[in-house]
């Protein structure tokens, strides 16, 4: 059978050899499996359909979002000798017509359909009547409500398989994160789907997540590394870009600032002198990126941390799009934590959806607190196995130190309950270090018996420590009123002891001397 489809490869695509994945993709549809597939943009998604379209004796339907997308599909099988029409609203009355005649007919292999078309009764009873090899779904991302691309044409997509219940689904999507995967196999395949993620390693990313602690400093010692070169500096409010965008001129960079609130002329012009010159620092929101084709763009900071690990994937693949060696740099501290938490307590989003924007932070503070490779932790966040570290990460090239961090976090959660889960982070640590200020004083805190116990880390040190439980569930941050520390859904666990909790340590010397000369 695979025999068949190498044959066709070359013979009718002109394809030398499959891309990886690809042909394990082709394998599960030949073999009739319900399948979703997940490949970024350009990897070669269209191929592991079309080809068995072409082996296959049946008729393959195409459900897709955009018009244009389709019509260029359709042309290129053509060329290639391969029978293909679409069905859509952006096509006159009379094409439609006779590719209708034509798919009814046998005529084709594949038959491109917007979603509205394709369930019209008369659409269906007459696919009911032929033989269909597969339905796929492309951008299937559009039928989970957690995206951003939710399209309501596609919320009638499951009657397909009710419809035709023989006949299998092969979803493709370049958008992997756990919770819109499950929702697409939930909802088009009936819970069961051979899975396929693979094709999102940059391996010519060096990637880098580090604690914020100065982060304009932080931000010059990169740029220092990237004299002459392009980059941009992501910041998360329209303020800090400003800011940083200033601060760096001021440094001698050719910084431009790129935000939604800026003039739609001046955006344009920052926007076309990142492109066309060499050594300009785009500081800019989520708001710059999209459409961007510039391929050298050596390297991205983030100086907040975003919102998701797609979100975050998306911006630093800016980066390296020539393939040659670029860095992506990621700081983060407890209050990005905290102010992610509190945009998505304070959005007026469905509870249900909140829970899952929660879910998608935890994976990327996931990523962020690994003590593994984290090019592997960020790639198995999309499903994809890396079978080595990658050698090229912060945590491969300088592994952190992992100590014990039960007792710790232990002293942790204790003064959180014993001064009654009211007070933020820099409060608990002055209790744990055993410094005194006004609030303590005046709660009369410097008699608990955990004041003072903390001497292992420095203040610094505790931040580090308080952050990493934050990540990783064991503590919680109150958003709603000044960030109050609580009891995280681990939190009891750890404390009984029945848990352990792995820390990287935090360096007190290192801490200081930072500190230090930071001025
Ligand atoms: P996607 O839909 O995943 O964004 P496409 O299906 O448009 O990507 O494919 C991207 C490009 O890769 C196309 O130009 C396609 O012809 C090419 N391509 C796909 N498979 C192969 C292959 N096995 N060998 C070489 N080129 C391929
Ligand atoms: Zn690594």
């Amino acid at each position: 059978m695979l025999a068949g489809a190498r044959a066709a490869l070359a013979e009718v695509f002109g394809f030398q050899d499959f891309r990886p994945g690809q042909e394990a993709v082709v394998a599960s549809l030949l073999a009739g499996r319900d399948t979703l597939a997940v490949m970024p943009t350009g990897a070669g998604k269209s191929l592991c359909f079309q080809l068995p379209a072409v082996i296959d004796d049946g008729l393959t339907v195409v459900v897709s979002p955009l018009i244009a997308l389709m019509d260029d599909q359709v042309r290129g099988l053509r060329l290639q000798g391969v029978a293909a029409g679409a069905l859509h609203s952006g096509r006159s009355r009379e094409d439609n017509a006779e590719t209708w005649r034509d798919a009814m007919a046998g005529r084709l292999r594949l038959l491109y359909a917007a979603p509205e078309r394709l369930m019209l009764d008369g659409v269906m009873d007459g696919l009911s009547r032929i033989r269909l090899s597969r339905i796929v779904v492309d951008e299937a991302h559009c039928i989970s409500r957690w995206g951003h691309a939710f399209r309501p044409e596609y919320l009638a997509l499951p009657k397909l398989r009710a419809r035709f219940p023989g006949v299998p689904v092969a979803a493709f999507t370049a958008t992997a994160d756990a919770p819109t995967r499950r929702d697409i196999v939930e909802i088009l395949c009936g819970g069961d789907a051979a899975e396929f993620v693979f094709g999102f390693d940059r391996p010519n990313l060096t990637i880098r997540i580090a604690e914020k602690r100065d982060p304009l400093r932080q931000v010059l010692a990169i740029l220092d590394d990237h004299r002459g070169q392009s980059g941009i500096v992501y910041r998360l409010s329209r303020k800090s870009v400003e800011e940083t965008a200033a601060d760096l001129v001021r440094q001698g960079y050719t910084a431009l600032p790129y935000h939604a609130g800026m003039p739609a002329e001046v955006r344009a012009e920052n926007q076309d002198r990142f492109v066309s010159e060499d050594g300009i620092v785009m500081v800019a929101t989520i708001a710059f990126g999209m459409g961007i084709d510039k391929p050298d763009v050596r390297f991205v900071v983030h100086v907040d941390l975003p919102s998701s690990v797609e979100a975050y994937y998306q911006e630093i693949g800016r980066a390296g799009r020539d393939g040659l060696p670029s860095t992506v740099t990621m700081l983060y501290g407890l209050a990005d934590i905290r102010q992610r938490r509190r945009f998505i307590d304070e959005s007026d989003a469905p509870e249900e959806q909140r829970r899952v924007e929660h879910q998608r932070l935890n994976a990327l503070l996931g990523v962020c607190e690994t003590t593994e490779c984290r090019r592997r932790a960020l790639l198995r966040t999309f499903g994809e196995e890396l079978e080595k570290p990658c050698g090229n990460c912060d945590v491969c090239l300088e592994p952190p130190e992992v100590l014990d961090g039960t007792v710790p976090a232990q002293k942790v959660l204790s003064a959180i309950l014993r001064t009654g889960s009211r007070f933020g982070s820099g409060h608990i640590i002055d209790v744990l270090t055993g410094h005194m200020n006004d609030a303590i004083e005046q709660y009369g805190h410097d008699s608990l018996p955990t004041f003072g116990v903390g001497s292992e880390f420095d203040k610094n040190g505790w931040r580090s420590v308080v952050r990493q439980l934050v990540a990783t569930g064991v503590v919680d941050i109150d958003t709603t009123g000044y960030g109050a520390l609580q009891l995280g859904p681990r939190g009891r666990a750890v404390l009984k002891g029945e848990e352990t909790v792995g820390l990287r340590r935090p360096s007190a010397a290192k801490t200081r001397r930072r500190r230090g000369d930071g001025a």
